[in-house]
C-alpha cells in the first residue's frame, strides 16, 4: 500500500525516478526509505528542514540522533569553513584530532586511549577486533535487536531470513544473543559458552525501540564479563547523547571498551572506540606485532573540526535540558496515542523518544521481541505525522535538539495530535 501524502511531491517524486536509474531503491541508506519513495531534502537550519518542495518540516530526527545541535549551527560552520580553507584532509594526525580526543576522554572515564574512525559501523568492527586479538577468542554476545551497523558479525535481528542473507555460517557461528534485561539469560550463555566469548556487546539505551538497559542488568554484564575473562563493549553511538559522560556516566558501570559515532563528528562521517589502555595499546606501531588500523579518512580534518564544535556547544547543562525537554515530549505523545484509538504508545529515556503501534506485548515493550517493527499503524502515523510536517524515522525513532525549546515542543504535540486525528479516521473507516 503506497498511501500518497497530501503535501506537495512532484518534485521528490521526479527525483526519486531520477534516482532509483542510478541506485537501487533511489538511496544509499535502508532506513530512509519509505513507500511510494522518500521525499528529498534539500536543506536544514536549527530544528527545521525543508525538502525539494519546498515543504517545512520540524526535524526531530536529526540524522538518526547525530546532529545534536540541529543543522548547521553557526559555530560549526564557521570551524568547517575556517578548516576548509586551510585544508581538508591529510594523511598525518593533527592538533584538532588530540583536541577532540581529549574533550571525549575528559567526558569518558573509561576511555584511556582511543581512535576514530569513518562512522559508527567501524568502531564496532575495530572493537571487536580488539577483544578477539586481547582475549584470543572468536565468539560474542549481543542483545537481541541491538542494532551495531552494516558489519555481517552483528546482524540486529538474527530471527529475521532477510536480515542474514549473505552472511556465512561462519559468522553466524561466532554470534551469540541473549534478550535485553534478563540477568539470567545472560548468566546461562556465560555458562554454556564463557569460555569462547572475546566480548559481549551493547547499546545502554538501544536506538531500535530506545529499549533502557537496568542498570542492575549493567552490573551483572560486568561482573559477568570479569568472571569469564570476556571484554564489556558499550556502544554508544546513540546513547553519548544521554549525559555528559555518556549514559555509563549516568549509571556508573565502566565498560572495557566503547564506540562512539554520530553526534561527536558534528554532522560529518565519523566514528570512534576506545577504553582500557591494555587493550587499546595493541594499535601502537611502535609495539611489535601491532593490530593494523588503516583508513584514508580516519581522523579527518574537517570531521574533527566538527567535533569539536559540537562538544563545545554540549554542556552538561544543554544535555540536562534536552533530556527534560525529551522526558516532557515523551510523555506527552505517549498521553495523546493512549488517549487515541490506535493502540500506540511513546517511550523514551532523556532526549531519545520511539513510538510502537500494535505492540505483542501488554503495555510498554521491554524487549526486542515485543516490538512490531512494520506496523500499518505505524507507516500511516508516519505518513500523517509528514503531512502535518513532523520529520521522523520511519521506524519510529525521534530526538530532541539543543536547537528546540518548550515552544517547539508544544508546536509538535499540536501537529501530532492532528496527525492522530487524521489516522483515526481512516481507522475508523476502514
Ligand atoms: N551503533 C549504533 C547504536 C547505531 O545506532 C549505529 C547507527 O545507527 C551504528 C552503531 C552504526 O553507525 P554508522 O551508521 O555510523 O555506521
Amino acid at each position: 500500500m503506497d498511501m500518497p501524502l497530501d503535501i506537495p511531491t512532484e518534485r521528490s517524486s521526479q527525483l526519486a525516478q531520477r534516482l532509483r536509474r542510478s541506485l537501487p531503491g533511489g538511496d544509499t541508506r535502508t532506513s530512509t526509505y519509505y513507500a511510494p519513495f522518500p521525499l528529498s531534502l534539500s536543506e536544514g537550519k536549527g530544528c527545521r528542514v525543508r525538502d525539494v518542495d519546498g515543504n517545512e518540516f520540524i526535524d526531530l530526527l536529526s540524522n538518526f540522533t547525530a546532529l545534536v545541535h540541529g543543522h548547521a549551527p553557526d559555530t560549526v560552520v564557521r570551524s568547517l569553513h575556517e578548516q576548509a580553507l586551510m585544508g581538508t584532509a591529510f594523511p598525518a594526525p593533527g592538533e584538532a584530532q588530540a583536541s577532540l580526543a581529549e574533550a571525549i576522554r575528559d567526558r569518558v572515564a573509561s576511555i584511556e586511549l582511543m581512535r576514530f574512525t569513518n562512522s559508527g559501523s567501524e568502531a564496532i568492527m575495530m572493537a571487536v577486533r580488539a577483544a578477539r586479538s586481547f582475549t584470543g577468542r572468536a565468539a560474542i554476545i549481543k542483545i537481541d535487536g541491538g542494532y551495531h551497523g552494516s558489519w555481517e558479525q552483528v546482524p540486529m535481528d538474527v530471527g529475521s531470513e532477510a536480515s542474514l542473507r549473505g552472511i556465512p555460517d561462519s559468522s553466524l557461528d561466532l554470534l551469540h544473543t541473549v534478550p535485553m534485561n534478563d540477568v539470567q539469560a545472560l548468566e546461562n550463555m556465560f555458562a554454556l559458552r564463557g569460555s569462547e566469548i572475546a566480548a559481549f556487546l551493547i547499546e545502554p539505551v538501544m536506538g531500535e525501540g530506545v529499549l533502557v538497559a537496568s542498570d542492575d542488568y549493567l552490573a551483572a554484564a560486568k561482573e559477568l564479563t570479569e568472571e569469564y575473562g570476556a571484554l564489556l563493549v558499550f556502544d554508544e553511538v546513540i546513547s553519548f547523547r544521554l549525559g555528559f559522560g555518556g549514559r555509563q556516566g549516568q549509571v556508573g558501570v565502566k565498560p572495557d571498551l566503547t564506540t562512539l559515532g554520530k553526534l561527536i563528528g558534528g554532522g560529518l562521517p565519523v566514528g570512534a572506540f576506545g577504553g582500557r589502555r591494555d587493550v587499546m595499546e595493541s594499535f601502537d606501531p611502535t609495539r611489535p606485532g601491532n593490530l593494523e588500523h588503516a583508513g584514508t579518512y580516519n581522523g579527518n580534518a574537517m570531521t574533527m573540526a566538527a567535533g569539536l564544535a559540537t562538544l563545545d556547544l554540549l554542556s552538561a547543562d544543554e544535555i540536562g535540558r534536552i533530556n527534560s525537554l525529551g522526558e516532557h515530549f515523551t510523555a506527552e505523545l505517549d498521553r495523546l496515542l493512549v488517549q487515541s484509538a490506535l493502540d500506540g504508545r511513546a517511550t523514551g529515556c532523556g532526549s531519545l523518544t520511539h513510538v510502537h503501534f500494535e505492540l505483542n506485548s501488554e503495555g510498554m515493550p521491554a524487549k526486542f521481541a515485543d516490538m512490531r517493527l512494520s506496523s500499518p499503524l505505524l507507516k500511516q502515523f508516519h505518513r500523517a505525522s509528514l503531512d502535518q510536517g513532523l520529520f521522523f524515522a520511519t521506524r519510529g525513532l525521534m530526538c530532541m535538539s539543543t536547537a528546540m525549546d518548550e515552544e517547539v515542543v508544544d508546536e509538535m504535540l499540536g501537529a501530532f495530535t492532528l496527525a492522530i486525528e487524521k489516522v483515526e479516521g481512516k481507522v475508523r473507516v476502514g
